[in-house]
């Protein structure tokens, strides 16, 4: 599998902000007569999915793993147990992202823009406008739409000003209620009618390693914690539990977040659950946790692991 271009891509279980950022990038690279390749790790979510509907963009082709010195940018993510395969292997040329830097190591020198900011797609808009690349319709609503989604429409505590700034500007530019659009495709996010319990669970799923430990961290957002855990529970658990024994985790988590009251549960199997539990400083019954006001896995759960 010999690719030519330069390929750009996010995190596995692709989420808005790494499709829309790795379009982004794409997109201004064009500009700059730099071919660049939009590829993604996964299927898409159905948030992500109403962004393409509405923007009628094609899902960008689905790359598993790559080919030796295959040169790469990578967005969303740094973390090579969130990568494509055979990525230790790759020539990474740029890496454009907020979060932790966690295992990231390189053969040649890379160029980086990481930032304590609430979105990939924020970092992008400032770097490519600051050079000058124009942002049509298009490419102001894919900021818009990865904004809205990694800063739950501003409501978590990862959403900064910049972020903020950007997604408001960009709105009236394009002239659209961000509130309807924001609500719109957050809500069409928490639809999980089509998918097993399984297929829930990695919907947005995450691994981290801390020292010696693997976690799984996946979060779904939805409209009613209460009656996702009554319907749908009991598969979830059994679910979380295999995960955990069939990939070597040491504990899986899986939040369920309510976006409209800003407020989150999760289930939590595995042999730290106790030291979790009393790290987040929370209670524990039946292996779910209440987690009044987290919304965000990176700033919320992540370093209390
Ligand atoms: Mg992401
Ligand atoms: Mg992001
Ligand atoms: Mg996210």
């Amino acid at each position: 599998m010999e690719e030519k271009n330069i390929i750009v891509f996010g995190h596995k279980n692709p989420d808005t902000d790494t499709v829309c950022s790795a379009l982004l990038v794409s997109m201004a690279e064009v500009k700059k007569n730099r071919a660049v390749d939009a590829k993604v790790l996964g299927a898409l979510n159905k948030e992500t999915e109403y962004v393409c509907n509405f923007l009628q963009i094609e899902h960008p082709p689905i790359i598993e793993s790559i080919a030796d010195s295959q040169k790469i940018i990578m967005v969303d993510h740094n973390e090579f147990s969130q990568s494509v395969q055979n990525i230790e292997n790759a020539n990474i040329l740029e890496v454009y992202d907020h979060h932790r830097i966690n295992n990231f190591r390189t053969r040649d020198q890379v160029l980086m823009d990481i930032r304590p900011v609430g979105c990939t797609a924020t970092i992008l808009y400032d770097r490519y406008s600051r050079i000058g690349v124009e942002f049509d319709f298009e490419m102001k609503m894919l900021v818009i739409s990865a904004i809205i989604s990694d800063s739950l429409l501003f409501t978590s505590p990862t959403c900064t000003e910049l972020d903020k700034e950007t997604a408001l500007k960009l709105a009236q530019e394009v002239d659209i209620d961000i509130y309807k659009y924001g609500n719109d495709m957050l809500s069409a996010g928490t639809n999980i009618q089509d998918f097993t319990d399984k297929e829930v669970l990695n919907i947005d799923a995450k691994s981290f390693e801390v020292g010696e430990n693997k976690y799984f961290v996946a979060q779904i957002n939805t409209t009613d914690i209460d009656l996702l855990i009554t319907s749908r529970g009991t598969g979830f658990l059994k679910e979380l539990t295999k995960i955990k024994e069939d990939n070597g985790f040491n504990t899986a988590l899986f939040l369920m977040t309510d976006i409209l009251n800003s407020n989150s549960k999760a289930y939590i199997v595995g042999s730290n659950e106790k030291q979790i539990v009393e790290n987040l400083n929370t209670t524990v019954s039946n292996h779910i946790i209440n987690l009044p006001g987290v919304v965000s896995r990176k700033k919320q759960i992540v370093p209390f692991l």
